[in-house]
């Protein structure tokens, strides 16, 4: 019988796909050290972004045929060479687009109103200083009418424009290659339709957005560095729900004390899973564990998508 290690879970319906096909499915998370020899046992592993499984692990279980991968970023496995092995790599790139999407949206209303600050003040000071913190928030903007960059225009920046439309924001988008440019809207009731986003140059992105998220790949060095954030709006907010070192955190930090920045919202970091202190404490940032994709509804055709996979490999 075929063993799979969903190491870092799977949704119960994935897991009962794949024991209705005959495989065994093992929840239990092995610890990554115990992994070289517990992994044996095993002829495929599931991760998420938790378990790394690189060249010596595969080197160590050879009876290994397969490895899946719930979600986007495959930066946790040594592909090249697992596939060198003969062993299949499997992710599922598209379930969790809106997921994110929508996440960036939770981020920019929270972040023109300071949900954040107001959300870590209000408990502390909420009954003694109401008047003050009233002050303190009271000049938000709104989103509608303002320019949204979106830098990275695959599977989630698609899906963040086609959320900007329909909020009333102006998109402007960049990629490294060149993108079909129109977006089908699908509205309550079933009504489609068509817009064409407007595709703009980094620079232009930089020079003139009100606000900036970042759906790109993870890059070695930062897309928006000191001398970018110096180029940008007064004021600009931005998002990175991508990949951390996207950003240069310490030019993020000067950029959000000196004023240019109003707020910046992070979902992955330098260090993970250690972020830097001046990050997690900074008033301006609104934080969150690297969660982009956890959504029930993402969870689960994570775990379908990969369930199918995963027979559709051993069928062959
Ligand atoms: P995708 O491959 O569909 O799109 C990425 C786009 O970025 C592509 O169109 C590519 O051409 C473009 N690109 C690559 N390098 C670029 C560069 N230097 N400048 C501009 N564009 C560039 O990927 P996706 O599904 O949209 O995912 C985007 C990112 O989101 C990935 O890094 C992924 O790891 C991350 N992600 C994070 C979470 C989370 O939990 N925070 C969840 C899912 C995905």
């Amino acid at each position: 019988m075929i063993r799979i290690l969903a190491n870092d879970g799977i949704d119960p319906i994935g897991k009962q796909m794949l024991e209705d096909a005959g495989f065994e499915v093992d929840t239990n998370n092995i610890p990554q050290d115990e992994l070289p020899e517990k992994l044996k046992a095993y002829d495929a592993i599931t991760v998420r972004s938790a378990t790394k499984v690189r060249k010596a692990l595969i080197d160590a279980t050879p009876n290994l045929k397969l490895i899946g991968r719930g979600g986007v970023g495959v930066d946790n496995i040594d592909v090249e060479y697992a596939k060198e092995k003969g062993i299949g790599v499997y992710n599922t790139p598209a379930s969790s687009s809106l997921s994110v999407a929508e996440l960036v949206f939770a981020q920019l209303f929270g972040g023109v109103r300071f949900l954040a600050d107001s959300n870590r003040k209000m408990p502390v000071e909420g009954n003694t200083k109401f008047n003050d913190l009233k002050k303190a928030y009271a000049k938000g903007v709104e989103l509608r009418g303002k320019t949204l960059g979106i830098v990275g225009f695959g599977r989630i920046g698609r899906e963040v424009a086609k959320i900007a439309i329909g909020v009333g924001m102006d998109v402007l988008a960049y990629d490294l290659y060149p993108f079909n440019p129109e977006l089908a809207l699908v509205l309550g009731g079933g009504t489609v339709v068509n817009v064409t986003i407007e595709s703009a140059s980094l620079e232009k992105i930089i020079k003139t957005a009100d606000f900036i998220t970042l759906h790109t790949p993870f890059v070695d060095k930062a897309l928006i560095g000191a001398e970018e954030l110096a180029q940008m709006k007064k004021g600009v907010g931005l998002v990175n729900i991508s990949r951390g070192g996207l950003i240069d955190e310490l030019a993020l930090i000067d950029a959000l004390n000196s004023g240019k920045v109003s707020f910046a919202a992070l979902d992955v970091f330098d260090n993970e899973p250690t972020p830097r202190e001046e990050i997690l404490k900074h008033p301006k940032i609104s934080l969150t564990p690297h969660i982009g994709a956890a959504t029930n509804e993402a969870q689960e055709r994570i775990g379908v998508e990969l369930a199918n996979l995963i027979i559709e490999h051993f069928k062959k």
